[in-house]
């Protein structure tokens, strides 16, 4: 199995995925690095996983529809581009040979889901999280509240710590900034950024992820800690009860994020 990340816009990832002979596409906002990408390597379009409804994710679906021989799986609650097959948590879907269990992941969009493959031959497994998980961020909170993106990212990080997260945009060095700010004595974030920092001047993605990595590393999956509870109380001091919650943590980094630069 080869997983590519195929850039897209200023900075989304549309992921393939391909056997040699078939190929999955993940989120194919644009349908014209997709077709290059098959051509180039000819590879048949078995099938499309779509997480959530915005156009950067759904764009290009349409026009893949001539050359797609398989089913295109979609969020079962979110406005799409018909017809597509409508799936949710719980359930899962079987292409290339792997099973998909499918996540529901609100927050980012109310209908966001998550598609894990928890078996994958010869590799480690695969998690296509949308606009949920970024490495060192999560997405913003267009249509969920704190408390439905907090629960989507610990379901998240709750996935064996060898998962290759496949996150749909590079926003890898700008989180890491604010995660630095936010958790400055972490060591484990600085040793990863001079590695990203260091990928990103050659020209590569900062992905795939780990989740056992962003577990240390990523500020919304750590809530928990005393560390990032302190930095959220000095922040947001007026906000902040003294003994806040993980969610309330959450709510705050995330506030502040929104407005950092
Ligand atoms: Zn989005
Ligand atoms: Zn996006």
């Amino acid at each position: 199995m080869t997983l590519t990340p195929l850039p897209a816009f200023d900075d989304n990832y549309l992921w393939l995925l391909d056997n040699g002979r078939e190929a999955l596409v993940v989120d194919p906002g644009d349908a014209a690095p997709v077709a290059a990408a098959l051509d180039a390597r000819g590879l048949t379009l078995a099938g499309i996983l779509l997480t959530h409804h915005h156009s950067d994710h759904v764009g290009g679906v349409d026009a893949l529809r001539s050359r797609l021989q398989g089913p295109i799986y979609a969020p079962a609650h979110e406005k799409m581009p018909e017809p597509v097959t409508r799936v949710q948590g719980g359930q899962s879907v079987d292409l290339l040979g792997l099973r998909f269990a499918v996540m529901d992941v609100p927050g980012h969009t109310a209908g966001h889901i998550a598609y894990f493959a928890a078996q994958v031959p010869g590799s480690d497994p695969l998690l296509f999280c949308g606009d949920t998980l970024f490495s060192g961020g999560c997405g913003r909170l267009f249509e969920g509240s704190p408390a439905q993106m907090h629960a989507s990212l610990q379901s998240l990080a709750a996935l064996p710590g060898r998962t290759r997260v496949c996150c749909a945009h590079e926003y890898t060095l700008s989180n890491l900034r604010f995660a630095r700010e936010v958790d400055p004595y972490n060591t484990a974030l600085a040793t990863y950024s001079a590695w990203c920092e260091a990928e990103r001047a050659a020209g590569r993605p900062t992905l795939p992820g780990r989740i056992g990595t962003e577990v240390h590393i990523n500020p919304f999956l750590r809530c928990t800690e005393p560390a990032l509870r302190d930095a959220a109380r000095r922040h947001a001091p007026t906000q902040l009860p003294t003994a806040p919650s993980p969610v309330d943590v959450f709510a705050a980094l995330r506030e502040w994020k929104n407005g950092f630069r």
